[in-house]
């Protein structure tokens, strides 16, 4: 499928439901399916190579987006954490967002997958591959029954946190610059969370923990450790992004990060400003490569999620990213690896099949 110009991209973060939910669901006329305002749709992917990934499942807290990317653009910044969001008011929304994915489904814009070749049959028959994540498990209960029934469901990624706190843990808040040891560690009921997603095949997502959970995960769970949406600590000091001590863990434990297109954690000066160029994504890729290896890298794009680099701001615009590769002197072989082959790797592991 892949060829010289267009890139097949399975990618590691998305927040298409959480922006269809905000607009009233799966609207007719400018749908995902023909083409909406935003970065993803299936035209924009079909344009640019994108062949599905994680669509995250997200709780929003009643804190104004726009005003945390405004204060995002002024560094030094410290936003605190939002208030913890109790299972009552989590649990529907949960539901209506996994409905809509379910909805995009019936109507045949994409294929949730539950297993690794499910993934691979997507990609081959050229349907938009989908893995069902939830970020933030707000909606998860202390017994974890709600937990067995979204497996049932297809769910088959989790961040115990966003950047909040839940009953399993502490996310870490956006912070510039600062490393991300904030705040303490899992609770025993994240210990037992962690402990569960293993057990089940659930991946568990490291991205927005502070480094305390990030340490906690590491001790409690046999799967590798995976950060679906984060760049690298040294290049861009902000708390979201991942230490060299972390990298270690995460390749010691044959795990991968995923690059994060966001611009806040990709620029040196923390800002969440379009004007990054490409190249400086590569510097991000070339220390992940250097730090994990070839094979534990990848990309998550956080589209429909944040800023991201003005060269980049659709997946129909992927080709120049995979371009910028090829120019820097990755080879076909790597490039494939990076922009999917490497999370069909890591997925294989982590849900055994
Ligand atoms: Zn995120």
């Amino acid at each position: 499928m892949s060829n010289k110009t267009t890139p097949t991209v399975f990618d590691g973060h998305n927040d298409v439901l959480s922006k269809l939910h905000r607009a009233g669901g799966v609207s007719a006329n400018k749908s995902f399916v023909n083409g909406r305002d935003g970065a993803i749709d299936l035209v924009s992917a079909k344009a640019g190579g994108f062949a599905g990934g994680f669509f995250a499942v997200y709780i929003p807290s009643p804190v104004d987006l726009e005003d945390k990317f405004d204060q995002m653009t002024q560094p030094p910044y410290d936003l605190p954490l939002p208030d913890l969001i109790d299972w009552e008011d989590a649990f529907p929304v949960v539901m209506a967002q996994a409905a809509i994915l379910f909805d995009l489904e019936k109507r045949g814009a994409l294929v949730v997958c539950r297993t690794a070749a499910d993934i691979r049959a997507a990609m081959a028959a050229d349907k938009m591959a989908a893995v069902f994540h939830i970020e933030g498990a707000e909606a998860i209960d202390a017994d974890l029954h709600t937990l067995e029934v979204l497996y049932q469901a297809g769910l088959r990624s989790l961040g115990p946190v966003w950047s909040r706190s839940t009953i399993f843990g502490h996310g870490v808040p956006f912070r510039y610059p600062s490393n991300p040891d904030i705040g303490e560690g899992l609770t025993d009921h994240g210990v037992r969370l962690i402990k569960r997603c293993d057990s089940l095949g659930i991946m568990v997502d490291l991205s927005h923990l502070n480094e305390a959970g990030f340490w906690d995960v590491a001790r409690y769970s046999s799967k590798p450790l995976v950060a679906t949406h984060s760049n690298a600590h040294a290049i861009c000091p902000h708390s979201r992004n991942l230490t060299d001590k972390q990298l270690a863990a995460i390749r010691e434990s044959n795990g991968m990060v995923g690059l994060n297109f966001a611009a806040a954690f990709l620029r040196e000066d923390g800002r969440m400003l379009p004007d990054v160029p490409l190249e400086q994504m590569l510097r991000h890729l070339d220390y992940l490569i250097e730090h994990l290896g070839e094979d534990r890298v990848g990309l998550g794009s956080d589209y429909d999620g944040a800023v991201v680099p003005e060269e980049l701001t659709s997946c129909a615009e992927l080709p120049k990213l995979r371009q910028a590769m090829a120019q820097h002197g990755y080879d076909d072989a790597l490039i494939a690896m990076l922009c999917h082959e490497n999370w069909l790797r890591v997925l294989e592991i982590t849900w055994g099949e």
